[in-house]
């Protein structure tokens, strides 16, 4: 899928999904072959994500690989100078200055592969992914498989009542659903969320 020759030029890959979709898994794949070709890569993810490992991408099937944990996306600038590959996971949990980042690393040659969640538990656009997907070559998107039906899944539901936008967890917290099957959170009239029972059995309801 992606071009074998690029010559003197970066370039910017995004891999994006819901949880459970492999993202992880597929960026690690990425780097682990750019290594075997000896190139030099940096991996970092932010600090906010510290569920499997301090030092290390780990995805939910425990593959892992080194990496670096940075406070702010101008961090990962600072410590990939020498790099030929950039690798970022998580990338939702950085700030819009990751698409600048990004940017440059890019601009000064260097292949840069980010992975992220493209939607919250809401189902809105998770920034910076959105707009990193209008600069970057080559978007890749992954599936889960929604626990309800089997569908592919391209949304991440919430399991508990939580309501900030960033709660780090895995299957304790969350589950990959599809379109039919997702259940986002209604507003009530103040603009708060709250948590919808079950959309399935209302529209059920309302049908008969
Ligand atoms: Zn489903």
């Amino acid at each position: 899928m992606l071009p074998i020759v690029h010559r003197n030029t970066g370039w910017i890959e995004v891999i994006c999904g819901s949880m459970f979709s492999g993202k992880t898994e597929e960026l690690i794949r990425r780097l682990r072959r750019a290594l075997i070709a000896r190139q030099k890569v940096a991996i970092f993810k932010p600090k906010i994500d510290t569920r499997y490992s301090e030092d290390h991408i780990v995805s939910h099937s425990e593959l892992k690989i080194p990496s670096q944990v940075v406070e702010n996306a101008w961090e990962i600038l600072e410590n990939s100078l020498e790099a030929q590959v950039v690798g970022i996971d998580e990338a939702q949990f950085f700030d819009n200055d990751l698409v600048t980042v990004c940017q440059k690393l890019a601009n000064m040659g260097k292949r840069v592969i980010v992975a992220g969640l493209d939607q919250d538990y809401r189902g809105e656009p998770f920034e910076p992914i959105p707009q990193l997907l209008a600069v970057a070559e080559y978007i890749t998107k992954t599936h889960a498989i929604c626990v309800v039906c089997g569908n592919p899944a391209n949304h991440t539901q919430r399991k508990s009542a939580d309501k900030d936008r960033v709660v780090v967890g895995a299957a304790d917290i969350y589950e990959a659903r599809c379109r039919n099957c997702f259940e986002p959170p209604e507003k009530d009239n103040n603009g708060t969320i709250k948590l919808k029972r079950s959309s399935r059995e209302n529209t059920k309801e309302s049908s008969q």
